[in-house]
């Protein structure tokens, strides 16, 4: 090549180059700027067509970024271009320039058609230099493009998600960004203002209340670093409302009686713990009611629980409307209800008693009749009675207790007389323990004949009594529970086998050889694992007819262990004793338990009597297990028998014994000697 062909190139070169650099430089689009290229280095090296093509992610496919020209080639050289890492010219003199992307040939340039062909090996070097350029220059654009890409695709997620996003410059007092859920659900509304000055003075982690639509929002923050270096903060704002609205329902069952809806015992500790402290600060009284409903177990056994119910939820409904006392009433549980009167009511004390005593002496309209149900209540004051919780609870439980014993449907105010008394039966469960040890002392075993349906005595149930100094009876429905609960059942149970069994071996010698007599059997007695010899030692010391013997269970803890029952019954029953299945109908009744289970008698409890003549079910129920029994030979005893009219329907149906008021009510020994084994000598 000639001195002058050789200045003459170089002078072309720097001319493309020149234009290669402009172009690169001018702020175009990606296929703008390529093209520009392929035009140029075209133009200036005779080429006829050029193109920039990407190999495409999947597959071996090449596609068309820019072209410049009209490319209607087939490129048969494209698998080697890939494989070449620099500037390649083939036979044809077709020109490739492979461009590496993150050190993958993942480009190429080509240019086709040369008008010149002489110098295209004068133009390797060059090229390899532009291919470089080009190479790195596009690389830039593509790193570039992605971040913008990316940043682009960021900002969608943050405008989309599912929070509220809020950037403040604290230092130059400026809002920098808030995102879409941000505008959506604070701007533009009254709540805002509220809002951007709660972010702007800086808060922590806080709580924001929505009063428009009872929305609540958790606001969190943390410091981060702005796209220019500053430090700003960035507020994320959550809608909780759900969560809210979870916590303040298990906070009002917390707080909250499910029956009511007044507050309850826990409630009611914390209110009086809280008045309590407001009369030591600023001086004055105030006072506790402790109310019970007089006999509201007659309604609850009587029309059913959800009469009861009924009748507890309109009582506290009623309590409520007094005026002075709205939001201090407490349901404690069952049928007692307490009610603080503050100190600044306490003035009102008289009005309030008045207003609460008037509630009680109207009628209540129950399934369809009227009803009528007292109160008792005790009172005591805070500070003079005491100025603890428990103390003034306990206190007026006290009272409580005395207007009770003495006649019920009254008031009594707490005095330390009373206590000294009264403060027995708050330890009912030491006492019981005491009196366990020496079982003779204090309890005693009554009788209730049971008599057949023509009228004669075939025998008693046992009936176990707990007398207590000063508080009269207690009664084994209350006190049996708290027995076997404290673990005392079973000595207080063979006291009453062994009591039941001396009178029973009496009274066959006195001229009753058929008498027999019934005893009550815990489940927990009855799961003992040396019951039976214990049954066995009682009838052989005391040498009883073992058929006179009748032993009691109860149909509800019959399904707890069938397996069990059976065969511990089945061994009882090997002994000669006789097993009745009491309270039948009122567990989970199966009459498959009739067939299952051996017995020999069945207590229809006296739930069913009482309705009898007034309720059809009652009726047929009875007789239809009346008529079961009779069928495989099993006794049928109804308990609960109180008026005549009763007794009649009864005797119409196969039944064979009679328990109940309309012939006796429970007594003791001596009497029921006196009364039935004695005078029918
Ligand atoms: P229960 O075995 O069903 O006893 C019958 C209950 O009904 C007795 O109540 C009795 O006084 C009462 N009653 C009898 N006739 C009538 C009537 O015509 N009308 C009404 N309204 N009631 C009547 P009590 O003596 O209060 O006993 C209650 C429960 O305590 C007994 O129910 C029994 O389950 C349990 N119990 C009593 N003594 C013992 C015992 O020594 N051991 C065990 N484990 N439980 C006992
Ligand atoms: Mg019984
Ligand atoms: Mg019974």
């Amino acid at each position: 090549m000639s001195f002058e062909e050789k200045i003459g190139l170089e002078i072309k070169y720097s001319e493309v180059m020149a234009d290669i650099v402009g172009i690169l430089d001018e702020d175009k689009d990606f296929v703008a700027v390529t093209e520009g290229i392929l035009s140029c280095i075209c133009k200036k090296l005779h080429f006829q067509s050029a193109v920039l093509r990407q190999k495409e992610l999947k597959g071996d496919k090449w596609k068309i970024l820019s072209q410049y020209g009209i490319c209607d080639k087939v490129y048969e050289e494209e698998a080697v271009v890939e494989a070449f890492e620099r500037t390649y010219i083939n036979e044809k003199e077709d020109v490739y320039l492979p461009i590496a992307i993150n050190g993958r040939v993942s480009m190429h340039m080509a240019f086709f058609d040369a008008l010149l062909p002489e110098y295209r090996e004068e133009y390797r070097t060059f090229l390899e230099t532009v291919r470089l350029i080009v190479q790195s220059a596009l690389a830039k654009r593509i790193v570039q493009n992605s971040l913008a890409g990316s940043y682009a695709s960021l900002e969608a997620i943050i405008e989309n998600v599912g929070c509220g996003i809020f950037v403040y410059d604290s230092l130059n007092q400026k809002c920098l960004y808030t995102n879409e859920y941000y505008r959506r659900h604070f701007r533009g509304n009254t709540t805002n203002n509220e809002l951007e000055n709660l972010l702007q003075s800086g808060c922590g982690h806080t709580e924001f209340f929505v009063n428009e639509n009872n929305r609540w929002f958790d606001i969190y923050n943390s410091s981060i670093q702005w796209v220019d270096g500053r430090k700003v903060t960035l507020y994320t704002i959550y809608e909780v409302t759900d969560k809210k609205n979870y916590q303040q329902k298990i906070e009002r069952q917390i707080n909250n009686d499910f029956l009511t809806g007044l507050y309850n015992r826990m409630r009611c500790e914390q209110d009086l713990e809280h008045f309590i402290k407001q009369t030591k600060e600023f001086g004055g009284q105030g006072a506790l009611l402790y109310i019970d409903l007089d006999d509201f177990k007659h309604i609850n056994d009587g029309l059913g629980h959800q009469y009861g119910d009924a009748l507890l939820r309109s009582i506290s409904h009623s309590l409520q409307r007094v005026s002075g006392i709205e939001n201090t009433c407490y349901r404690m549980g069952g049928d007692e209800f307490i009610i603080i009167v503050p100190h600044a009511q306490f003035n009102m004390l008289k009005t309030i008693l008045d207003d609460i005593c008037s509630i009680f002496t109207k009628p209540w309209f129950l399934k369809g009749a009227d009803y009528y149900c007292t109160m008792s209540m005790g009172v005591a004051r805070f500070p003079e009675d005491g100025n603890t919780v428990d103390e003034l609870i306990k206190k007026a439980d006290i009272a409580l207790y005395e207007a009770k014993k003495t006649g019920k449907n009254r008031i009594e105010y707490y005095n330390d007389a009373v206590e000294s008394i009264s403060f027995k039966r708050l330890d009912l469960g030491k006492k019981m323990r005491d009196a366990a040890r020496d079982a003779g002392r204090e309890f005693e075993v009554f009788f209730q004949p049971i008599m057949g349906v023509d009228g004669c005595c075939q025998g008693a149930e046992a009936l176990i009594r707990w007398k207590l100094d000063g508080m009269g009876f207690v009664s084994p429905a209350e006190f049996i529970p708290l027995a076997e609960y404290l673990g005392l059942i079973n000595p207080i149970g063979e006291f009453v086998l062994m009591e039941s069994c001396k009178y029973l071996k009496r009274w066959n010698d006195m001229g009753h050889p058929n008498y027999q007599v019934n005893v009550n059997l815990s489940v927990v007695q009855l799961l003992q694992n040396d019951i039976v010899t214990k049954v066995e030692k009682v009838i052989r010391e005391f040498r009883i007819c073992p058929e006179n013997l009748v032993l009691e269970v109860t149909e509800s803890l019959a399904v707890n262990d069938m397996g069990r029952m059976k065969q511990i019954l089945g061994q009882i029953k090997d002994l000669g004793v006789r097993v009745a299945m009491d309270d039948f109908g009122t567990g989970y009744s199966s009459l498959n338990h009739i067939r299952e289970m051996p017995l020999d008698i069945i207590k229809i409890d006296r739930c069913f009597v009482q309705d009898i003549g007034k309720d059809e079910f009652s009726e047929s129920f009875v007789k239809m297990v009346a008529e079961l029994a009779a069928t495989i030979g099993v006794t049928v005893c109804v308990e609960g028998v109180e008026e005549r009219e009763q007794y009649e329907v009864l005797s119409r149906m196969k039944i064979q014994q009679i328990q109940g008021f309309y012939y006796d009510e429970p007594m003791s020994a001596s009497q029921f000697e006196e009364k039935y084994v004695k005078k029918q000598d």
